[in-house]
């Protein structure tokens, strides 16, 4: 199947675009890296009649990394985050999510922004910035504002950004060197989006603990009792109590999806704190 005819417009500054996105009349959407929305246009899942391509706007970009944060700016591609161009926030964690997402060919197009704004329950990068307390700066009619992660995705395919906001920049608080973390992700094969997905962040010179699991059916569930545990005993939680908690979660999960959510956790545990 082919598109919906659809006009593309490469605005150069962030307020061209933002009022390209007020143009109503036209169904008008953001387009990044386009390897959600490209399948989605061609499926005519969404048939906007003009796209508005932010990779050149000033900024997004760009890295910074200042005396508290790394700041990555919405555009930069899951490549560049494999590649190493971002400095670390807590040393490897990025590296080893950008790498384990699709092949490298989508890669090489699609961006961290693009992921977080597509809000895919399955997507990699919703949960380990849940996990990293990341805040977003989205850009609107309003000026900027910050939305903290763990409020951005409000379910499946749904944040809380308005229709005329664009997502410049993803900040991530910088770790201390006793951070621990483990990711990991359960995939019928390479390349394909997660059946279950487990991020853990501790650091306790931050006196954080974070516990999350992705694709679940809708935004990552983060669980401040899993958390409590591991931070009190310094131990991973047995098996079977990971499994009560998602069952009492409110999640409506399914056995097989339970069990795969566990393990994942289990392992992402125990690799943080097999380094401590
Ligand atoms: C075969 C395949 C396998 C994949 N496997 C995985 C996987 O294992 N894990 C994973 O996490 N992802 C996976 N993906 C998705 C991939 O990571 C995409 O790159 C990502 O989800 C979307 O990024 P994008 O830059 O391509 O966004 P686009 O497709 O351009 O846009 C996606 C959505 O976000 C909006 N948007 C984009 N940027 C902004 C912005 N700055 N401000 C406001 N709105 C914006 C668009 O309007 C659109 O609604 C896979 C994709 C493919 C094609």
């Amino acid at each position: 199947m082919k598109p919906s005819p659809f006009e593309i417009s490469r605005p150069g500054t962030l307020d061209a675009a933002r009022e390209a996105l007020r143009d109503e009349a036209h169904g008008t959407k953001v387009i990044s890296g386009g390897q959600s929305l490209g399948p989605m246009l061609n499926l005519r899942l969404a048939r906007p009649s003009r796209l508005v391509d932010v990779t050149g706007l000033p900024g997004l970009a760009e890295i910074r990394k200042t005396e508290t944060h790394v700041e990555i700016g919405a555009a930069v591609t899951h490549a560049r985050i494999e590649d190493g161009e971002v400095p670390d926030p807590i040393p490897g964690m990025l590296r080893h999510v950008a790498a384990g997402i699709a092949y490298r060919a989508v890669r090489n197009r699609g961006t961290i922004g693009g992921s977080l704004c597509h809000a895919d329950p399955a997507a990699d990068w919703v949960t380990a910035m849940i996990a990293l307390d990341a805040v977003l700066v989205v850009r609107g009619g309003g000026g900027a504002r910050e939305i903290p992660m763990s409020g951005f995705m409000l379910g499946a395919y749904r944040t809380a950004m308005k229709d005329d906001e664009i997502l410049t920049t993803v900040r991530i608080p910088r770790y201390s060197d006793q951070a621990r973390w483990g990711y990991y992700k359960i995939c019928r094969k390479v390349g394909e989006f997660a059946d279950a997905i487990a991020a853990f962040v501790a650091d306790p010179e931050r006196r954080t603990c974070r516990v999350v699991f992705g694709s679940t059916s809708g935004a990552p569930f983060v669980s401040t009792e899993l958390a409590r545990q591991i931070a009190t005993t310094g131990a991973a939680v047995p098996l079977d109590a990971v499994k009560s908690v998602l069952r009492d979660s409110g999640l409506n999960l399914s056995e097989v999806k339970i069990h795969q959510l566990a393990i994942a956790h289990s392992r992402a545990v125990t690799e943080a704190l097999s380094d401590a």
